[in-house]
């Protein structure tokens, strides 16, 4: 296979064109070409009256052998390197201790299939439902605004990641394919092949919820098993070594190798862990939060137009701002063509995220607008974040009206400290409602003026990003962990042999994709770990 880089043509062109491009950049005959694979397909919207695709292209040809002779004569082309994830650690017929995975996101998923894989057979165990009843509940949730603490947006098969866009982004370093194997996996559980080489790849939400069903089916036809609405209470040390955990249904499950990979979320885990002595420290994360503005505005300002090509889609942003203070404000999160979501997962707190579905179609784009916050602001030991997080959301939910509704401010009335009274033209899409007010008091002073300070400077880069009825509903608190549970050699905790923290919650990943790296991490240094044990035995 022959990799070809570089490779531009104009958005509406014509899939022969691509044929046509690879003979003439490897000077073939037709009958040449065998075949080829679009690798990686980005765009470039510079010049906003010719935004142009740019493609890297896997040809198979007949007499490559010719071509890699002169390699040099050719621009931009060379061999297609192999990049395929490889982990070769099977376990022994006679495994008597399966690994214990806490928490189906993707960092559970990943090391859960991994192990399985190489028949490690693990026991996964989820607090939450499985992602169809799951599914029930958090729609429920947004619709009628009765909250179950144990099935939501952050609790229940798939993770905090389930109903989100479902963004793949990444910009971990991975030489051992690690990315790459992740994605191939989701699109053999049905997500989108496109996945595999556009640029800012992205599932959406309904799409999601089979992906994940169709991971867990493969991973029990391997040997996993799954137990649904079990949750880790407590854990059951010796000498320093997890010997297993304790379920809320009373029952013990013992292993020596448990993975916690249980998400940003689980605080109640968090304060056993802590309690029970396991090395934890604050972290920094941001808080802010959610604005809307018409998805025509964003395109209009990104790509010239009010409506994209479809296979470009609707545009995005990212915007940072450095401030006076000293704090950074950023985007995050940013879901084209989507809605803002309840997404607590506690009783009587307001936090918001974002979602998508594939096609991105609605009127509204949303981002958080986050200010940067670290230890110092919540000087309170390891769970210093926790408790300062919670408290934001508390105030949140009490702003709203005490019944989940978030409080809610026009961006022209923010940057003017008055109150907002009710929405403009900017339809606000957070369910179950929002309740107009001034989020003045929903944060700190500091974060506050902060983004106060930055929404001027967005106007700059996307003109109307300040516009009077933009709405702005709080409040974004759940941007990352608050703790980090800190990991020492071969991913086990510093002070508590066997116990693996993973993922975002153990603050070792950001993202679905990071998650799910660091899940098949874990899973290699269980399976060494294991194979180890059971050598000397
Ligand atoms: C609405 C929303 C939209 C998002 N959008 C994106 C996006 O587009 N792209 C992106 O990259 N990231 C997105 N994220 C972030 C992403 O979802 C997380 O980074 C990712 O899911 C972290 O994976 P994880 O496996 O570490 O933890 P999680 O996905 O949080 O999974 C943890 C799991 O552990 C379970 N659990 C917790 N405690 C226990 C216990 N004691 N016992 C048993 N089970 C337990 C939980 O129920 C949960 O299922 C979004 C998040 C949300 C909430």
């Amino acid at each position: 296979m022959l990799r070809l880089n570089e490779i531009k043509l104009p958005v509406n062109h014509k899939e022969e064109d691509i044929e046509t491009e690879i003979i003439k950049r490897l000077k073939l005959k037709n009958s040449d070409l065998l075949g080829y694979k679009i690798f990686k397909r980005s765009y470039d919207a510079r010049k906003k009256d010719n935004v142009i695709f740019v493609y890297s292209i896997d040809a198979e040809i007949i007499n490559e052998k010719k071509v890699l002779a002169n390699l040099k004569k050719y621009k931009n082309v060379r061999i297609s390197p192999d990049m395929d994830y490889k982990f070769n650690i099977k376990a022994s017929e006679k495994l008597s201790d399966r690994p214990v995975i806490v928490g189906t996101g993707p960092c559970g998923l990943f090391a859960a299939l991994i192990l399985a894989e190489n028949g490690f057979r693990p026991v996964v165990i989820e607090r939450g439902k499985a992602v169809k009843e799951r599914s029930l509940d958090t729609f429920g949730f947004w619709k009628g605004g009765v909250l179950n603490p144990g099935s939501n947006v952050q609790f229940g098969e798939g993770g905090a990641g389930t109903f989100s866009d479902g963004k793949l982004n990444t910009q971990i370093k991975d030489p051992n394919h690690y990315g790459r194997k992740v994605l191939q996996e989701l699109v053999n559980s049905g997500a989108p092949e496109e996945i595999l080489y556009i640029s800012k790849p992205h599932v959406g939400t309904f799409k999601l919820v089979r992906v994940v069903e169709n991971l867990r089916n493969t991973i029990i036809s391997l040997g996993g098993e799954f137990r649904f609405e079990s949750r880790a209470d407590d854990i059951l040390i010796e000498d320093n070594k997890i010997k297993g955990i304790s379920l809320n249904n009373g029952q013990n499950l013992l292993s020596e190798q448990i993975v916690f990979a249980i998400g940003h979320s689980a605080r109640d885990t968090f304060r056993m862990l802590h309690n029970k002595g396991v090395s934890m420290e604050p972290k920094p994360f941001s808080i802010g939060f959610r604005i809307e503005h018409p998805q025509e505005l964003i395109n209009k300002s990104r790509l010239g137009v009010y409506s994209a090509d479809s296979r470009i889609g609707a545009a995005d942003y990212k915007l940072v701002h450095h401030c006076t203070s000293g704090r950074s404000v950023y985007s995050f999160c940013m879901c084209p063509g989507g809605r803002v979501v309840a997404a607590t997962s506690e009783i009587e707190c307001v936090v918001t995220n974002g979602m998508s579905q594939y096609l991105r179609d609605e009127q509204n784009a949303n981002s958080a607008i986050v200010v940067g916050v670290e230890p110092k602001d919540y000087p309170d030991g390891a769970l210093g974040g926790m408790k300062f997080q919670e408290q934001i959301e508390k105030q949140a939910y009490i702003l709203g009206g005490s019944n989940y509704y978030a409080p809610a401010q026009l961006v022209g009335d923010f940057l003017e400290g008055k109150p907002s009274e009710a929405e403009g033209s900017v339809h606000p899409s957070y369910q179950p409602g929002v309740k107009f007010t001034d989020l003045g008091s929903a944060l700190p002073e500091f974060a506050v003026s902060a983004i106060r300070e930055a929404i001027p400077f967005f106007d700059k880069q996307i003109n109307g990003f300040a516009m009077k009825d933009a709405v702005l509903t709080g409040v974004e608190t759940r941007t990352s962990s608050p703790v980090r549970i800190v990991r020492g050699q071969n991913f086990q905790s510093v002070n508590v042999k066997g116990l693996y923290p993973g993922g975002e919650g153990a603050g070792y990943a950001g993202g679905i994709i990071s998650a799910a790296v660091d899940g098949i991490k874990i899973a290699e240094a269980v399976a060494i770990d294991i194979m180890k044990k059971g050598n000397k035995d």
